[in-house]
This record gives C-alpha cells, structure tokens and sequence, in this order.
C-alpha cells in the first residue's frame, strides 16, 4: 500500500520523469486530472484501474475531499496508486492537501516531482523567464483570485508569470500597470503550451486583453521584458535570430 503523487508535466506526454512512467505502468490504480495527456493515461498498467478525477470549471467530477477519500480507500485495499496531476504536484494542485490527507489517514505516499508549466510553457514558446540584463527575478501567482495579498504587492520589477488568470486577464493587468509599469510593457499568453496545439499570442500590456479574447484554458501568461526575446528564440516554431536580442545584451561576465 502506497501513493505516488506524480507529477505528468506540462502537456507534452514525453515531458514526464522515467520514474513517473514506470510508476503509472506498474501500478493498481491510476487517479489522474483533466490536464493529463491521454496519450500518459494510455501507458497505463493493463490490469490498472483508471479514475478520472478531473475537474474543472465546467466539467466538475469529484470535489477534493472525495478524491482524498478515493486515494486513501484504495490504499487501504492495498493498492500501489498513482495520483497523476498535471505539471508538478506541488504547484497549484492540491498536492499539498493530499499530502495532508494522507498523513492524517497514515499512508505512505512519495512525491515524483514533474516539470512545471512554469517554466516549460514560456521556454516552448521561446522565452526564458529570466534572462541577463532583463530579469533575475520571476514572481509566478495564482489569477484564480485576484483577492489574495500578493496581487497587493506585485513586483514592479522582473518577470511575472500567471497561471488560471486567462479568464481574468483585463484585471490583470490593471493590477500590474496600476504598479507603475509601461503600457508597452510585453506579455505573452500561451494556451496548450507544449502541446501540437500551442497558441501563443504576444502583445503589451496596453493591447493583450483584446488580443486574446478567444484563448482557453489551459493558458498561462507572462509579463515582461524577457517576452521580447522569443522574437529570436522561438525554436519550436523554427524562428530562431540571433542579432534580434543578442546584440543589445551587456558583454558576458564570467562569474
Ligand atoms: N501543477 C501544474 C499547474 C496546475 S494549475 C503545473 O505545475 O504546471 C493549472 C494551470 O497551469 C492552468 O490554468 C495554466 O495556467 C497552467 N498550465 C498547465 N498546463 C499548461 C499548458 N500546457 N499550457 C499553458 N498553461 C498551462
């Protein structure tokens, strides 16, 4: 009896750990999200049971404390399970409550930790989201509700990275240009980023709202400086250009 909190990755299925792959095809039970690519859920053990705990705004299956109940029954039975849960398990998930869940209950559980949407989004979109002379800091937030104290203290320097605020977008950046930044500040919003579908649509603070009226979940967004590099780097679309950025860079320090 044991749970795996594993993490999938961002949407790519080869995005994934050699250790989360082997859990999901040697386990009893997979329990995964919606995010999770049909194509990980696939590799599952034949003789797994597979449940799908996926919930989001429209398709809402099982509340979180009826997930915990199913994860904490089906170790009790004995089972090796797999919690599958998109990017890592740690960031934005619910993995901390789980993890909670399970110590309350006593169950053994480990965390396979997974590459976050954090930074593999912006870096399939060709923007690192820090970069020398633009940003050594990244302030990553949560736009599920913007009533939170950090949408009160966001940086006025840096990069900001937002996951689930795609919906929320114009009280965004309110918020941000209500800091003090430029309206030409750049963003990028990614949706399905990773993925044969990503959409990435560039813009600045002033223009980003009407310009992605359409996007759906999952989409993240990134604000600052470092977006403008993508205009060189933006490999996994082929338009790579060294000169666009490279030239205005200060000389490299070896430190
Ligand atoms: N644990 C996950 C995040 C869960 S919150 C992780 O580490 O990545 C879900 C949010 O992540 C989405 O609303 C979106 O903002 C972001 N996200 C996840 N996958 C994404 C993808 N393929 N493209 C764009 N954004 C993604």
């Amino acid at each position: 009896m044991k749970i795996f909190l594993v993490g999938a990755g961002p949407g790519d299925p080869e995005l994934i750990t050699v250790r989360g792959l082997e859990l999901i095809q040697t386990c009893d039970v997979l329990v995964h999200d919606r995010l999770v690519s049909p194509a990980l859920i696939a590799q599952a053990n034949p003789q797994a049971q597979v449940i799908n705990a996926g919930k989001g705004p429209e398709k809402k299956r099982y509340p979180q404390s009826e997930i915990n109940r199913i994860l904490i029954e089906q170790a009790q039975a004995g089972n090796t399970v797999v919690r599958l849960k998109g990017g890592d398990p740690f960031v934005f998930g619910l993995g901390g409550d789980e993890a909670l869940a399970l110590i309350a209950a006593d169950i053994p559980f480990e965390v396979v930790p997974g590459i976050s949407s954090i930074t593999a989004v912006p870096a399939y979109a060709g923007i690192p989201i820090t970069h020398r002379g633009l940003a050594s800091s990244c302030v990553v937030l949560s736009g599920h509700s913007l009533d939170g104290p950090e949408w009160q203290h966001l940086p006025t320097l840096g990069t900001i990275v937002v996951l689930m605020g795609v919906r929320k977008l114009d009280q965004i950046v309110e918020r941000v240009l209500a800091t003090g930044r430029s309206a030409e500040t750049p963003v990028a919003v990614i949706e399905s980023g990773t993925t044969p579908a990503q959409h990435v649509i560039k813009g600045t603070l002033a223009d980003i709202v009407e310009k992605t009226r359409a996007v759906r979940p999952p989409a993240l967004t990134i604000i600052g400086e470092v977006v403008n590099i993508s205009d060189g780097i933006d490999w996994f679309t082929g338009n790579t250009d060294a000169t666009v950025w490279g030239t205005a860079q200060p000389a490299l320090q070896d430190d």
